[in-house]
């Protein structure tokens, strides 16, 4: 059975004000039937992780380098994160293939390094709205895994994302049955490259748009195992019924 992830990236918003949010979190979770992973901007991880200490939240980058140190002016490295306490990296996020320019290739070495430190990978794949209509998503999504994810994945080490580009904070979602046949594709694809058994555990999530109203839905998909959420993990009151919902879908 693949333990439910319920992910938040906050992207970049919040300073040290924000950590309210974070307690709120916590005190409504004391414990928790689902992984629960909030990844604050860099400058809060050292703090956000002191105050998730003994709680079922756990704290996650945004980014990492592919080096483990170097003249990388303004750059975070993997072993400085989980120096910082964080135990998972979301990488090749949309926004930064996009406004960093990241190939699938460095996503790849990126992966490699953070799982040499340690951490869990939030790897993101998705099309763009222009994939989508020229039919070639699929296409997209076989290479976007394909070249983004290290030969070293393992169901311990790995999270897939499926984030369509155009659903990311437009309040647009797939349908269901897109949403599924994605995810039933990267399933495949995975048993394929790394065969059943960790094929089998490789958790899946779904990211784009989920709210409290189509959270249920969304959860009871094939081959979702939890979300990524963006806007809806800013606020307790938003994320708390998304968490509940994958309790529920358990
Ligand atoms: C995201 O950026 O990963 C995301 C899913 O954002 P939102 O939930 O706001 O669409």
């Amino acid at each position: 059975m693949r333990r439910k992830l319920a992910a938040g990236n906050w992207k970049m918003n919040g300073t040290s004000a924000a950590l309210s949010e974070l307690e709120t979190l916590i005190n409504a979770h004391p414990t928790a039937d689902v992984d629960i992973l909030i990844c604050p901007p860099a400058t809060l991880i050292a703090q956000a992780a002191k105050t998730a200490l003994k709680s079922p939240v756990q704290i996650g980058g945004q980014d990492c380098h592919s080096a483990e140190s170097g003249a990388h002016t303004g750059d975070i490295s993997a072993p400085m994160l989980t120096d910082a306490g964080a135990s998972h990296v979301i990488l090749g996020h949309s926004e930064r293939r996009e406004n960093h320019n990241e190939s699938s290739m460095l996503i790849h070495d990126k992966a490699r390094t953070a799982h040499q430190s340690g951490l869990i990978t939030l790897i993101c794949l998705g099309e763009s709205l222009a994939q989508r209509e020229a039919g070639s998503t699929l296409d997209i999504i076989a290479d976007q895994l394909a070249n983004s994810t290290p030969d070293g994945a393992t169901a311990t080490n790995t999270v897939i994302a499926y984030e369509p580009i155009w659903a990311i904070g437009t309040g647009l979602i797939p349908t269901l049955d897109q949403i599924a046949e994605v995810h039933d594709f990267i399933r495949s694809k995975l048993e394929t490259r790394f065969g059943d058994q960790t094929a089998s555990g490789i958790r899946l999530l779904y990211g784009g748009s989920v709210k409290p109203g189509n959270a249920d839905e969304i959860f009871a998909v094939s081959n979702v195992d939890g979300a990524l959420v963006g806007g809806a993990s800013l606020k307790e009151a938003d994320f708390s019924p998304i968490i509940n919902a994958l309790e529920h879908a358990v």
